[in-house]
């Protein structure tokens, strides 16, 4: 067992990003990561919005990533039942929008951290408070265990962590979500534009990242028929091709031709508004960010986003308190953030209500309360997490 100051759980956006907003602050930290190497191919891209940009405006790194991609200038809702077709100028109406392969963003944030930051092979087991100096005892399934002043639980949607801290389990909706690249070796001559097609219960994305490689999802129910999906490639894109057979040609054909590796499938999950509205989400020392804190469905893309908002203001405020007075530093970041949250959450909640197979009173409701709360739909992307 050994001494060490600031512990964060796991190496995805949240992590890293948070190690390195603390590292700009001149504060050390370790991530202690479960997988043997960098997670960087699961969940092939995500979008970013201009609130994202300004969190990685911050971290230092934005001007890194807009090199990997290019900027989208509209966004398409098209529906295959012949009817409406809705479309907004993202460049003029809403601001910096672009879609990053999860690579990208994981290598450039691990990049900009001091050599040996992370440590790979370390699952986190338990968490436990010493009852004498009631500092937090990491214990590690290869048995060993770590005395920390400060952990930052950044280890996603069935995090340890938040379990130390007797959070509810986050909750699913009825909905999945498959995942994948398609590279275009001759250029896909597709418009900058992020384009929904929806049809029945089933909505396709198609978003380019660059002249040459194209970002997809298609959400749908979950209706699990066949256990090897989680897992296999080759099953994943069967399921897919059958669900969009009535789809035009140009999707089958780029799912076809997608990348095998990137393929992915994910039970889409949630942390309830409610619980966010009154969770404890640190104790003591100890702490929660990203989707430990607030896994949100896909639905508006801000999951990523509002994980780099988090490390900004966290780190900035242990940086304005200092070690010695994390607690206080920890209440104001959960105080600061509560209502940000709250809100892209709740937005998210309702969308992913009206997308499931929920009664028609339960859509009147949601739809109601958008209408009421959300007058501008947009203004989850105006968000600014301030100076780091
Ligand atoms: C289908 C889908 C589409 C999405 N699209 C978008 C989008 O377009 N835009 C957007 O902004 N967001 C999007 N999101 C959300 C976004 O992916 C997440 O919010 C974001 O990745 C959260 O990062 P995180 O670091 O908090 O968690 P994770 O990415 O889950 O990282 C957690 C890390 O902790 C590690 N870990 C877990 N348990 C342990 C343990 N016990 N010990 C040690 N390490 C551990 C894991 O291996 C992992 O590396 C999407 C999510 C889904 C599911």
């Amino acid at each position: 067992m050994y001494d060490d100051q600031v512990v964060i759980i796991g190496a995805g956006i949240c992590g890293l990003s948070t190690a390195l907003a603390l590292h700009k602050k001149g504060i050390k930290s370790v991530v202690m990561e479960r997988s043997e190497s960098l997670r960087n191919v699961t969940g092939a891209a995500i979008t970013i919005r201009p609130n994202g940009w300004r969190a990685l405006d911050q971290l230092g790194v934005a001007d890194i990533l807009r090199h990997t991609t290019i900027p989208l200038q509209r966004e398409k809702v098209v529906s295959l039942d012949g009817e409406r077709q809705q479309e907004i100028s993202l460049y003029h109406c809403v601001g910096e929008t672009r879609c990053l392969r999860r690579k990208d963003i994981i290598d450039t944030l691990y990049a900009a951290l001091p050599p040996s930051t992370v440590k790979f092979s370390c699952q986190l087991e338990s968490v436990k408070q010493d009852p004498h100096t009631t500092k937090p005892i990491l214990r590690f399934m290869d048995g060993s265990s770590i005395i920390a002043k400060v952990v930052i639980g950044c280890d996603g949607d069935k995090s340890i962590v938040a379990n130390f801290l007797n959070l509810a389990p986050a909750k699913m909706f009825s909905l999945c979500e498959v995942r994948g690249l398609t590279y275009y070796p001759n250029g896909h001559s597709l418009a900058h534009e992020f384009t929904s097609f929806k049809k029945d219960n089933l909505l396709v994305g198609r978003i380019p990242i660059d002249n040459n490689l194209v970002y997809w999802f298609c959400t749908q129910p979950y209706n699990l028929k066949d256990e090897r999906i989680w897992k296999d490639p080759e099953v994943i894109q069967h399921n897919t091709l059958e669900l969009l057979s009535n789809y035009p040609q140009e999707i089958q054909e780029m799912i076809k031709t997608t990348d095998m590796k990137s393929l992915s499938f994910k039970r889409l999950r949630y942390r309830a508004p409610w619980h966010l509205s009154t969770g404890t989400f640190s104790r003591g020392t100890v702490i929660v960010a990203g989707d430990a804190k607030h896994v949100m469905g896909p639905f508006l893309g801000q999951g990523g986003s509002a994980a780099l908002e988090d490390a900004v203001v966290l780190a900035r405020n242990i940086a304005q308190l200092g070690l010695n007075h994390v607690e206080e530093a920890f209440n104001r970041f959960v105080r600061q953030r509560r209502i940000r949250v709250l809100r892209v959450s709740l937005q998210t909640y309702f969308i992913g209500m009206l997308s499931s197979n929920s009664s028609r009173l339960k859509k009147f409701i949601c739809i109601l309360l958008v209408i009421l709360l959300f007058r501008n739909q947009k203004s989850h992307m105006d968000y600014d997490c301030g100076t780091l």
